[in-house]
């Protein structure tokens, strides 16, 4: 019988017990985002960022700016609150206009106020196991994973998705952990054949349930970070079938949000696994949340 894993529970509690950490520092932490522009689903994300740092009781600063901004003006911007003392986190919401240098404006960022954790201070000092602010979403599902109480030492984990900010800190998280890890992506030969050998599968691809029956060993623990919207009924069907509660919302709403995991057989196979949304998503604010206030308590004086 497989289990759900319940990112909005975990959420829950992870936020809880930020809530004395944050009354024993006798400050409030302070995050400052940054957006640039209007894009829908950025706003959307700074908007919940917003609320749950208000929601904590945390200083937060929402500085925006059009998309018409230059590389020097946005540096200039993040100097400003690299210098200010009662700023503990600072995010440029990601992406930014093509015109901008985004490489030179993460780096630009002070490394103990990178609450995204993609400085290459921080993703060195993730690589050999130093403290320091870790990418929200990996950490996040490390956060399942413990509260859970899922094993993961002498486990095989296997990640599919090699990017910056989910794949590759996931697998050094997983390997710190002592999983032995394997790193799949789209030159992986035969992708099934590797997935199959997993304890623990993490989806980071982007491709709407392409981990399928034939990717899933029996009693694994699937982790679906992906989160890809549908817009086409046929594709919703193809995975959900007809008479699906995903197909009645997408006759309702004219979309539906799906992982990387076909969800139908996870649920059939796993012993846990994450839902679409509700698993993996609600983790990274809450993430972003702790690496605001151990920011905070790292910079006490
Ligand atoms: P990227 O596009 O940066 O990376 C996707 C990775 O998947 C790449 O490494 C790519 O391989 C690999 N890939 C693509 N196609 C295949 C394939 N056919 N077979 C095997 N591997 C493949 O995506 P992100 O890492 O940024 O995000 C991954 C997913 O996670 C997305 O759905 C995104 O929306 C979601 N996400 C969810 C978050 C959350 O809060 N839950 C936060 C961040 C992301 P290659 O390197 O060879 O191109």
């Amino acid at each position: 019988m497989s289990q759900i894993l319940d990112g909005k529970r975990v959420r829950d509690e992870i936020l809880a017990d930020l809530k004395p950490r944050i009354a024993r520092l006798g400050r409030k932490p302070g995050l400052a985002v940054v957006l640039v522009g209007n894009d829908p689903a950025s706003e959307v994300y700074v908007s919940s960022k917003v609320r749950t740092c208000a929601e904590l009781g945390m200083h937060i600063e929402e500085i925006t700016r059009p998309a018409s901004i230059t590389t020097d003006e946005l540096l200039a911007i993040v100097a400003g609150l690299n210098a200010r003392p009662e700023i503990d986190g600072i995010l440029v919401q990601m992406p930014l206009p093509k015109h901008i240098d985004t490489q030179r404006v993460l780096d630009s960022i002070a490394p103990e106020k990178d609450v995204d954790g993609f400085h290459p201070t921080n993703v060195g000092n993730l690589s050999i196991g130093r403290p320091g602010p870790k990418p929200c979403t990996p950490s996040g599902v490390m956060e399942l994973l413990r509260r859970y109480e899922i094993p993961v030492a002498g486990k095989h984990a296997v990640v599919v998705g090699r990017s910056d900010i989910v794949g590759k800190p996931m697998a050094m998280l997983l390997l710190h952990a002592h999983a032995t890890v394997t790193i799949c992506h789209s030159r992986t030969a035969d992708l099934a054949a590797e997935c199959r050998r997993a304890d623990i599968l993490v989806g980071a691809i982007g491709r709407p349930a392409m981990l399928a029956r034939e990717h899933m060993k029996p009693g694994a623990v699937m982790i679906d970070v992906g989160i890809n919207r549908l817009d086409a009924r046929e594709a919703v069907v193809k995975i959900f079938g007809e008479e699906s509660e995903k197909t009645a919302a997408f006759d309702k709403r004219g979309s539906v949000l799906v992982g990387d995991m076909n969800p139908l057989d996870a649920a059939e196979l796993s012993s846990y696994w994450t839902p679409v949304p509700g698993g993996v998503g609600p983790l990274t604010i809450a993430m972003l949340m702790v690496n605001t206030v151990e920011s905070a308590e790292r910079r006490q004086p």
